[in-house]
């Protein structure tokens, strides 16, 4: 069962298109409906064993790790509750590298990782750990000869993002994790773009730690998961919140338990439906796309087409100044691709990563296509964009003078 925002029940008035599903998605009608007890009458804490309100509340927990572990492909005993995919990026890379200091000093990571994993690989830097950023193609995408000369026996650990949060670029994972493995180092990917749009096999991959974020699969915000393998090998992490031993000792407090009952529908629901959604979602992205080009000329793709999450769509246009993209577009809840609407903001650090000229990244829009996304809202999207950059481009610049890049993105 599809809404549209306009029929969602929260929405019922009229608001901007929304198009920023990277950014976050709202919570699924369903997953709200399979949280609400747990905030009132089974508000039990999981911790209390002795009777039927934590009971309750710990079986509601042990349902939401098995439908969390089934999505990843994963075992129940090896998903950590936390607060989302920052805290599990934190836990994951600083509870490691502390665990493994005496073994090397260098992490390998890459330049288009989320800022959660930059900054922390930024703090381990500061106390004195290595940290590797490796480039990747015009594409997006990070190339396993680049990745298998950066990684030696002093590398502790690799982390390469699943799926990108911006451009949608899919890396090689479970070739990654080989190569991470073959000189002894651990393999992390944040997943929290891809958890619930492609299908995963983290145990099958080798995967030994993941982040996972609640709301970006459309549960809630403040809910997330940390995989951490337990066997062949068992990955072992310093934690950061020490408290009454909860998740293993590994991530102490008293659990979220509606948030993750919220987090385990999400993750049933997508595992159920992500086939049929992500063939609904590519259609109407060839959609948008179309409706783009077939309007506008100058039009370039950021990022590869073949190896990209299916509801992902980040496109450049030429000859347009930037800065009066998204004030025009006030009516479309889309995210730039320079962190404000100015001359002087710096491009995206991923746009930056894969040449995009700094003028380009600014006219630059990212599009996050959602499960509540109609092919109405699409059409309504590309016919308001080609109206601002029309409108933004100097008069008498036309097909003629600005040529479209897309057969060369592909
Ligand atoms: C959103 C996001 C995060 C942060 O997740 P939160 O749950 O909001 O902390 C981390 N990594 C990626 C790739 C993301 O898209």
């Amino acid at each position: 069962m599809f809404y549209s925002l306009g029929e969602y029940p929260l929405f019922n008035v009229k608001r901007p298109i929304y198009l920023d599903s990277h950014a976050t998605t709202p919570v699924d009608p369903r997953v709200l409906e399979t949280m609400l007890p747990f905030f009132t009458e089974r508000f039990g804490n999981a911790s209390s064993r002795t009777h039927a309100y934590g009971q309750d509340a710990a079986a509601a927990v042990r349902t939401a790790r098995e439908e969390v572990a089934s999505l990843l492909g994963a075992g129940a005993r090896e998903i950590v509750f936390t607060s989302g995919a920052t805290e599990s990026n934190n836990i994951a890379i600083k509870g490691l590298a502390h665990a493994r200091r005496d073994r090397g000093r260098t992490i390998v990571t890459t330049e288009i990782e989320h800022d959660s994993v930059l900054d922390v690989c930024g703090a381990l830097e500061r106390e004195g750990f290595e940290i590797v950023r490796l480039p990747v193609s015009r594409d997006g995408l990070l190339s396993l000869d680049i990745l298998e000369r950066a990684v030696d026996r002093s590398t502790l650990l690799v982390s390469v993002m699943a799926a990108n949060n911006e451009i949608g670029v899919l890396q090689p994972i479970a070739e990654a994790a080989r190569i991470a493995h073959a000189s002894g180092a651990v393999f992390h990917s944040d997943i929290a773009q891809a958890a619930g749009k492609i299908p995963l096999a983290l145990g099958e991959w080798g995967v030994d730690l993941a982040s996972v974020s609640a709301h970006k699969l459309y549960g809630p915000k403040g809910a997330g998961a940390l995989y951490i393998r337990r066997q062949r090998p068992r990955i072992e992490i310093q934690p950061i919140v020490e408290g009454g031993g909860h998740e293993g000792g590994l991530r102490s407090g008293t659990l979220n338990v509606p948030g993750i009952v919220g987090l385990g529908r999400a993750c049933a629901i997508a595992r159920d439906e992500m086939a049929a959604e992500a063939d609904r979602l590519a259609a109407l992205r060839v959609r948008l796309l179309d409706g783009l080009t077939s309007r506008i000329d100058g039009v370039s793709i950021n990022g590869s087409m073949s190896a990209r999450l299916p509801h992902n769509l980040n496109v450049s246009f030429e000859g347009i100044e930037g800065e009066g993209l998204m004030l025009a577009l006030g009516d479309l809840a889309v995210s730039p691709g320079a962190a404000c609407a100015s001359a002087t903001d710096a491009p995206s650090h991923v746009l930056r990563a894969i040449g995009v000229p700094a003028a380009l990244a600014r006219a630059t829009i990212r599009f996050g296509l959602s499960r509540f996304t109609t092919a109405e809202e699409v059409d309504e999207a590309a016919q308001r964009v080609a109206r601002v950059v029309h409108h933004l481009r100097p008069s008498g610049q036309s097909s003629r003078t600005v040529n479209s890049s897309v057969q060369n993105s592909a």
